[in-house]
């Protein structure tokens, strides 16, 4: 048995596909027969462009041609006369082996591109290194594995996945994964959860002791993973399978009801979101509201920046969808673990404490201004609000706002229709802005609490680095303080604080969180008819009472323990 983090519930059962690690170093090697290693080059520039043409066909009958013309652009590239010449000579003249040659062909030809003004041209230096990198895995006889086209239905294990490669999974074949690296807010885990697939992260030794085509069988809420089970584990497993899906079934007694507390206190239970399909779990699982749309989203997966037409077309999709209920859009929070190839930021060596969301849309007005003309745009046809994240002073606000106000001065001089009074938030996810939370609220409409990154923040613990994730607990005292701050000072100030980390959904502080007066509460779409089961068997008077007790408690374990004797 191997454990993890529980990442996303449900117990998932079956076949093992481990994803292959695609690292590569290309070493330099003196070829005895340069005509030999021409020939090897030229066939793997004609296996590679095979390769795209399938991808591109694919792409375009199952997504659509605009997103295939990424493809054959890449063709293109692969058809360069100067770059095979140059490959070629270079193979010839040094008689060097024919990946090293074109490494330092492309390297050079990426220069250039990236020296270039226009930004169109700037961005094709990713698409050269995309190419060259499947012809030299190629070369190097490196198989890259297709996890969004499967054969049979398997349960993935990685040494980590990114963003974008959970984003590609094959949804329909997908049971479950497992990571050895991340935590459970780290991005994969909270995808996890929106698409209700099983998973387990930070499993030490996962590699090691599973293998392909093993049979694994997990619970993701507790992190316990078998591997070639016997029957009678395989028994309880299943057992545990079925107990899980009736008691989410009983839940859909809950949909189209109120989300109201014992004694009628009102909430708004949201799901987060990170794309426009994911509207289709927001619908099925009734969530009020959208309370979280992470726009980066739009941005991953694509060789260039998502135009503001695109743009505004996916936020309109959303507003639409959900029919004049709230949706608040989290403008661009790339970094992290949040990774934009084609914008090129410099590698850091604290990414979550570095060049990051609104401090890039800070710098980088043009793409600020696409998103928020898009966003401004899409107001006219539905409830949007609008969300900066990572504010950590009042200064980024009204630079923010600043820019915002030119957009809408520009819209209106175009006369384009869009909500004048469209709700402005932050997200309050760095301490910082938890302790000026008075003097923030003065600036905003509402407040959105960011656990994930807050908890990371205020504990010093990353958030993706599992051996020391014993210590990244939503109990800390000083998160459950920072939390009561925040609420306090918002409705001092009129305005409403909602919250949309991973601890809004947490069914044993969601009775906390109702104490301390959170207005909106914004999870997984998968947890919201738990919560509003939780909200219904909850009185609020009655939590608010006890949140001064709560509040001196001395360590996470005495938080945990009180809210345990509660339940009894
Ligand atoms: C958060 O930090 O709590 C949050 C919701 O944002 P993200 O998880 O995307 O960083
Ligand atoms: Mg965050």
């Amino acid at each position: 048995m191997l454990k993890g983090i529980a990442a996303s519930p449900g117990v998932a059962l079956g076949k093992v596909l481990i994803k292959k690690e695609e690292t590569f170093e290309i070493k330099q090697e003196t070829v005895l027969n340069a005509t030999e290693e021409i020939d090897k080059f030229n066939a793997a520039i004609s296996q590679c462009e095979t390769e795209l043409q399938k991808i591109c066909q694919h792409t375009k009958e199952n997504i659509g041609e605009e997103e295939a013309l990424i493809f054959e652009a890449h063709i293109m590239i692969l058809q360069d006369i100067e770059l095979l010449k140059k490959v070629k000579e270079m193979i010839q003249t040094e008689s060097t082996n024919a990946a090293y040659a074109l490494s330092q062909v492309r390297d050079e030809f990426i220069s250039i591109f990236e020296m270039m003004e226009d930004a169109y041209l700037k961005e094709r230096a990713a698409d050269i290194k995309d190419v060259t990198d499947r012809v030299i895995r190629i070369l190097l006889g490196i198989q890259t594995e297709d996890l969004s086209h499967l054969d049979e239905h398997v349960i993935i294990v990685a040494k980590d996945l990114t963003p974008s490669d959970t984003a590609q999974l094959d949804k329909e074949k997908v049971i479950g994964f497992i990571t050895e690296t991340g935590g459970s807010t780290s991005h994969s885990a909270i995808m996890a959860r929106t698409l209700e697939i099983p998973a387990v992260v930070g499993v030490k030794g996962a590699l090691e002791n599973i293998k392909d085509d093993d049979f694994i069988a997990y619970d993701g809420d507790d992190g316990c993973i078998y591997v070639n089970p016997d029957e009678s584990c395989i028994n309880m497993l299943k057992k545990k399978q079925e107990e899980y899906n009736t008691f989410k079934e009983s839940l859909k007694q809950l949909i189209g009801q109120n989300s109201i507390s014992k004694d009628e206190i009102q909430v708004e239970l949201a799901a987060n979101i990170g794309t426009p399909d994911d509207l289709e779990g927001v619908l099925k699982n009734d969530a009020e509201g959208i309370g979280l749309y992470r726009s980066e989203f739009l941005y991953m997966d694509r060789n260039n920046l998502p135009s503001e037409d695109e743009q505004f077309e996916a936020y309109k999709k959303v507003a639409e969808g959900m029919e004049n209920k709230p949706v608040v859009i989290r403008t661009l929070d790339v970094g992290g673990d949040k990774e934009i190839n084609y914008l090129d930021l410099p590698k850091e060596m604290n990414p979550f404490l570095g060049y990051r969301a609104i401090r890039v849309c800070l710098d980088r007005k043009d793409i600020f201004k696409t998103q928020l003309r898009a966003l401004l745009r899409a107001s006219h046809y539905g409830n949007i609000k609008i969300m900066f994240p990572m504010i950590s002073s009042v200064e980024e606000i009204r630079s923010a706002k600043a820019i915002l106000s030119g957009c809408k001065k520009e819209l209106q001089n175009e006369n384009l229709p869009f909500n004048q009074n469209i709700e402005v938030g932050i997200m309050i996810e760095i301490p910082a802005a938890a302790v000026i939370s008075d003097l923030l609220a003065k600036e905003v409409d509402f407040f959105s609490i960011g656990t994930n990154d807050l908890i990371q923040y205020t504990v010093a613990v990353d958030r993706m680095n599992q051996s020391i994730s014993y210590l990244y607990t939503p109990f800390h005292p000083a998160l459950l303080r920072l939390i009561k701050t925040v609420i306090d000072n918002g409705h001092n100030q009129g305005i409403w604080v909602g919250m949309c980390g991973e601890v809004a959904g947490n069914p044993d502080l969601i009775p906390i969180l109702l104490g301390m007066g959170l207005d909106e509460f914004s999870m997984s779409a998968g947890s919201v008819l738990k919560a509003r089961y939780i909200v219904k068997n909850t009185s609020q008077a009655i939590m608010a009472k006890k949140i001064d007790d709560i509040l001196n408690l001395s360590t996470a374990e005495d938080v945990k323990q009180y809210i345990n004797q509660l339940k009894v």
